[in-house]
């Protein structure tokens, strides 16, 4: 028997919410929800295309955790609590092994981080997922790119280069042992989104983002909106232990150029840095001191070099190092 629409939405995509502000979920022409007050609305929309965010070999279970994971690290780059989300899908035909797998993958995020899916929208077409996450702060407390201020350190959680390792292997272009595999696929479809580290940022970080279009990418964001040159210190960065045998120091162009690694960079005024790493020592947090922010000299500025690198206090040359990987 094949289900039509409203079968899926009702079979896969309803569920009991967890929070007593959802007055009304799935099932309406709109979702009814109750804002806290004193809080301010976050939000964020992210599209995952098959074949181009996610490979054809992913399984409908991956497709979701890693669609939702990777929506909540937006979140979790403003120090938001996530509270709501709405998932488009458009589906080439109905499955109900694949949605069944997708429904599984999607609720076992949902659940551990404590947001409610309460709408969205099914069409037929080539597969796409879009989820749009919605969380809340406390009035002007969200972390944002543009208040890195000059003297900030700059720190990143957990390890970088994860993501584009992953990819590597997910293209048949790294082999590395069995236990590295399974670490590294983890990370690729399920990057733990670092909502615990965002919200303890709040009042402690100036500055935050979370690492999605490769950390040297992410750094210049900051750098940008913020009007400061950012130093990074290249042998700072913190890499997997599994990773630091790949030949050739590969690793590097991985953690710098990468991308999908889902950890939060952050800036830090030297007044908070005791703090930081009070919560580092204590293991709230798991961070890694990588940069200085610096003002802009007026050279820098007219050659748009917003992030400097330097290797063991020399000058490193990103671009001749860690972008040849990537070269076509
Ligand atoms: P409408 O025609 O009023 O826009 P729909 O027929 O698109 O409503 O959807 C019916 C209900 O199911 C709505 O509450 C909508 O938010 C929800 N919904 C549709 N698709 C999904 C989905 N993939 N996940 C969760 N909820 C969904
Ligand atoms: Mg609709």
């Amino acid at each position: 028997m094949s289900l039509g629409e409203f079968d899926v939405i009702k079979h896969y995509f309803t569920r009991p919410p967890s929070q007593p502000s959802v007055v009304k979920a799935v099932g309406d022409d709109c979702a009814v929800l109750s804002p806290s007050s004193g809080k301010q609305l976050v939000m964020s929309m992210d599209t995952l295309v098959s074949g181009r965010h996610f490979p054809a070999s992913a399984t409908p279970y991956q497709i979701a955790t890693r669609a939702l994971c990777t929506s909540l690290s937006d979140l979790a780059a403003m120090g938001a609590k996530p509270l709501y989300f709405t998932l488009g899908l458009t589906l080439p035909d109905i499955s109900e092994p694949w949605l069944r797998s997708f429904s599984e993958g999607l609720f076992s995020i949902a659940e551990a981080f404590g947001i409610d899916l309460v709408g969205g929208d099914t069409t037929q077409g080539p597969l796409t997922i879009t989820v749009q996450v919605h969380g809340e702060v406390d009035f002007g407390k969200g972390l944002m790119r543009h208040q890195a201020q000059v003297g900030d350190t700059v720190f990143v959680t957990g390890s970088v280069g994860d993501g584009a390792a992953a990819l590597a292997l997910l293209q048949g272009e790294l082999s590395v042992g069995a236990e590295a595999e399974t670490y590294l696929i983890d990370r690729f479809y399920a990057p733990q989104p670092q909502l615990i580290v965002g919200q303890q940022l709040i009042g402690v970080a100036n500055a935050a983002i979370d690492v999605s279009d490769g950390l040297l990418a992410d750094v210049e964001h900051i750098a940008k909106a913020s009007r400061v040159n950012i130093m990074l210190n290249v042998e700072k960065l913190p890499i997997a232990a599994c990773l630091q045998t790949v030949d050739n120091r590969q690793y590097e162009a991985w953690a710098l150029s990468g991308g999908d690694d889902y950890q939060l960079l952050f800036t830090v005024s030297q007044d908070k840095l005791p703090q930081v790493n009070a919560l580092i020592q204590q293991q709230v947090i798991s961070a890694t001191a990588i940069g200085q922010v610096n003002a802009m000299p007026s050279d820098l500025l007219a050659a748009g070099q917003w992030v400097t690198c330097s290797l063991n206090g020399k000058p490193y040359n990103y671009k001749t190092k860690g972008y040849d990987h990537f070269a076509p």
